[in-house]
């Protein structure tokens, strides 16, 4: 595992949980608006594994999570080992995963080493090339979303709503893709100058309006058991 850093307490990355977030290192897309920069390329300051085992095994009684975010997750090829051993100290694990993996997905999910899982939807699949992801399968992204779906494991997924990855039609479109799923956050983004590519947004409103999300939250209810923005 490569592990960029560690956040050692949260309120809000695992739904109802108080939670220590572990930020993997290396990420296969290239979100312009992502918010974690320097976990996405090279060159990363590792920490060593063994000082998060150290760190979880003081704090097990404090904690009632682990969330492991990115970077991608699923592209650490420890992963389930990882999962498996912060399991055997008792303590439940989210997992936030960008989808391209689904391979990695199916095996977590099949054998109960994540206890919650967030994907990202970013637009379309189809759209993903070529400001998110060069050389990402759609099928990929798809079977990914299928998998969770029908999985028994507490799940959401998410979209961030930025222009000129989404609109009306795109959510309802998404909408459709993720039918029945337990929940749909659509997060608000900030775009900054500390994003990945601030220059993508130049000269350009890429963030949209409450009475927008209001719309796009109205036309996701009817396909998902919940809906939030956030
Ligand atoms: S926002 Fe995009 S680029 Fe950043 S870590 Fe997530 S998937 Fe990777």
């Amino acid at each position: 595992m490569i592990i960029g850093g560690i956040q050692k307490n949260s309120l809000i990355d695992f739904p109802a949980k108080i939670c220590c977030v572990i930020f993997t290192a290396g990420c296969n897309f290239d979100c312009p608006y992502c918010h974690n920069p320097e976990l996405v390329k090279p060159p990363y300051t590792p920490i060593n594994p063994e000082e998060i085992f150290a760190f979880l095994n003081k704090r097990k009684s404090l904690l009632d999570g682990v969330a492991i975010t990115g970077g991608e997750p699923t592209l650490q090829k420890d992963l389930p080992e990882f999962c498996e051993q912060i399991k055997s100290i008792g303590i439940p694990i989210k997992i936030d995963t960008n989808g391209s993996r689904p391979k990695v997905i199916e095996f977590l999910l099949k054998n109960r080493l994540i206890d919650y899982i967030a994907m990202d939807v970013k637009t379309l699949p189809e759209n993903y090339s070529p400001h998110i992801a060069q050389n990402i399968l759609p099928a990929d992204i798809l079977q990914s979303i299928q998998l969770i779906k029908n999985s028994d494991i507490p799940h959401e997924f998410r979209t961030t709503c930025v222009k000129p990855f989404i609109n009306e039609d795109i959510i309802y479109k998404i909408a459709r893709i993720i039918k029945d799923a337990d929940l749909f956050v659509l997060q608000k983004a900030n775009i900054q100058n500390t994003v990945l590519h601030p220059d993508f947004f130049e000269n350009q409103n890429s963030t949209f309006s409450a009475g927008e999300f209001e719309s796009f939250k109205k036309i996701v209810m009817p396909y998902v058991k919940k809906a939030m923005i956030r």
